[in-house]
């Protein structure tokens, strides 16, 4: 290295040219390889029998970082300018909505009365916010048809646990405690089948990579695979519209044989987001389904979260679902109680779910109205056929369209030219764009899903496919080579993924 420029990352005295470092675009390493043990981050006045000014004489390096404010400052900033995010560009991510935060759903979030309220404040103090809670309970009952809501799980993956334990409570208080397989179709989020898992049921495969839908015939097979009438199916799980991107056409006519077999059908609600407004879930034969309000009603996901996946249950599986729910007594709100409704499965964690999430929700759909809902998934869809329509002819369909507010293609035709999936993901990086999802669903071979949201503008789109195009071209053209290298202007180039997963480095060591 040269023996020249500096930044902060630097710790010693040699100090050399980060090579990382480029364009006023920090390469930022941790806290604690900052630290040094010769100067204190905070000025404490001298200790007496010692001549280090950190206090520190004895005892080695034990771990607390010296730096200053100014270094502690520009670390954290400078870590929060390399999330990429919604806020800063396309986030094509198919199954996961990753749609424009309306900035009112923040500013309501920040009123005092919702946002420095406790948990354990009396109810009489609360009650708007056990009113907006209410609400949503009622605006999600009403969107879904379905009118049990519990809104206390916090994101999707743990309403499906909520709705699952509500199938078996059912289940074992009406005495077929032996009904114990979950149908699940393979084109399924990886979440599905371990929900049923943890609640103790056996997992039976639908294929459906044929058709990129579940059949009835396909469905007849799971269902009478023992050779019986389903006796042992407890229910099965189906995101409809699927991971595909397509509505399962059958879903009317499979769902009536599973309750004949006494079984329930629950909906994964993630891809809520292409019938919000238009149809009501319940109008098919949902029993129980969880919506994301961090997908669908454009609350942040992950750790611009948390999220929240509350659960909604047709009228005959209500009195299953966890608590607390809100309840609604002349013109009082109150929480249920502990142990107040005796059938239902449980208690999900402490207090009522995600409370800023709520809010944010419920502000949504409220600023939009039910025509604004409605208009929501029209242009989700329409967004989404616009891109199949645009790219369909230099990326393999393997399902014919039109599709729901996500599409599907693979790498097939690239693959002829050593050009996969990830080459193409890690090209969308090198043209500024973040990828879709890969390799999800595994049903086809390199799939790519991509959904680009009802937020996003015509122009918005026509970037992405025209380097989606461009990089078909190249592939075309043969220009593997420079795939493999790709990306080459990020400051983190290709990882060794084999070795990430072999040899993950779970904790910070020092050396
Ligand atoms: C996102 C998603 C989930 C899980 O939701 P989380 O909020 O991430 O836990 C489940 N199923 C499907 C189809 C999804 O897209």
């Amino acid at each position: 290295m040269n023996s020249f420029a500096l930044n902060d990352n630097d710790t010693t005295d040699t100090m050399d040219i980060n090579d990382d470092t480029r364009g006023l675009n920090y390469d930022e390493n941790l806290l604690f390889e900052k630290e040094r043990t010769d100067t204190p981050g905070v000025d404490l006045p001298t200790l007496k029998g010692t001549s280090s000014r950190t206090g520190q004489p004895t005892r080695k390096n034990i771990g607390l970082h010296q730096v200053s404010e100014p270094q502690v400052v520009r670390h954290f900033v400078r870590l929060s300018t390399k999330n990429y995010s919604i806020d800063s560009g396309f986030f094509p991510l198919g199954s996961c909505t990753m749609k424009h935060n309306p900035r009112i759903n923040e500013k309501v979030a920040r009123l005092p009365g919702f946002a420095h309220i406790h948990p354990m404040q009396p109810e009489s103090t609360v009650q708007g916010a056990l009113a907006v809670m209410h609400d949503l309970q009622n605006w999600l009952a009403e969107l879904t048809n379905l009118p049990g809501v519990c809104l206390t799980p916090a994101a999707g993956a743990h309403g499906e646990l909520a709705g699952v334990m509500t199938i078996r409570r059912a289940h074992e208080s009406q005495g077929n405690a032996h009904k114990n397989i979950m149908l699940v179709p393979d084109s399924a989020h990886g979440t599905n089948p371990a929900t049923a898992a943890m609640c103790g049921y056996k997992i039976r495969v639908i294929p459906t990579k044929e058709t990129g839908r579940v059949t009835v015939e396909a469905f007849k097979e799971a269902l009478y695979a023992d050779g019986d009438d389903g006796h042992d199916i407890a229910g099965m799980m189906v995101t409809n519209p699927n991971t595909c991107g397509l509505f399962e056409t059958d879903i009317a006519e499979i769902v009536d044989l599973l309750h004949d077999a006494g079984g329930y059908f629950y909906c994964d609600g993630a891809n809520f987001n292409a019938l919000v407004g238009k149809i009501r879930p319940g109008d098919f034969g949902v029993d129980v389904m969880h919506i994301n309000l961090h997908k669908t009603f454009s609350t942040p996901h992950g750790g611009g979260g948390p999220g929240s996946g509350p659960i909604c249950v047709a009228d005959n599986l209500k009195p299953y679902i966890p608590s607390p729910i809100v309840l609604k007594e002349g013109k009082q709100y109150r929480l249920e109680r502990d142990g107040e409704r005796e059938t239902s499965c449980g208690r999900l964690k402490g207090y009522q779910g995600q409370f800023g999430m709520h809010v944010r929700a419920l502000t949504y759909m409220m600023s939009h109205g039910a025509d604004g809902l409605k208009r929501v998934s029209e242009d989700a869809v329409l967004n989404a056929n616009y891109i199949l329509s645009q790219l369909k002819d230099d990326y393999h369909v393997p399902f014919a369209g039109p599709c729901m507010h996500e599409c599907l293609f693979t790498e097939k035709y690239q693959k002829e030219n050593g050009v996969t999936t990830l080459d193409i993901a890690k090209g969308l990086i090198e043209y500024g764009m973040h990828p879709m999802t890969v390799y999800f669903p595994l049903v086809v071979n390199g799939a790519m899903l991509i959904e680009p949201t009802e937020t996003e503008s015509k122009d918005a789109l026509d970037r992405f496919t025209k380097v989606m195009k461009k990089l078909a071209a190249d592939a075309r053209n043969g220009e593997t080579e420079k795939f493999h290298d790709y990306p080459v202007s990020a400051p983190t180039r290709r990882l060794d993924e084999v070795k990430a997963a072999r040899e993950p480095k779970l904790r910070w060591k020092n050396s």
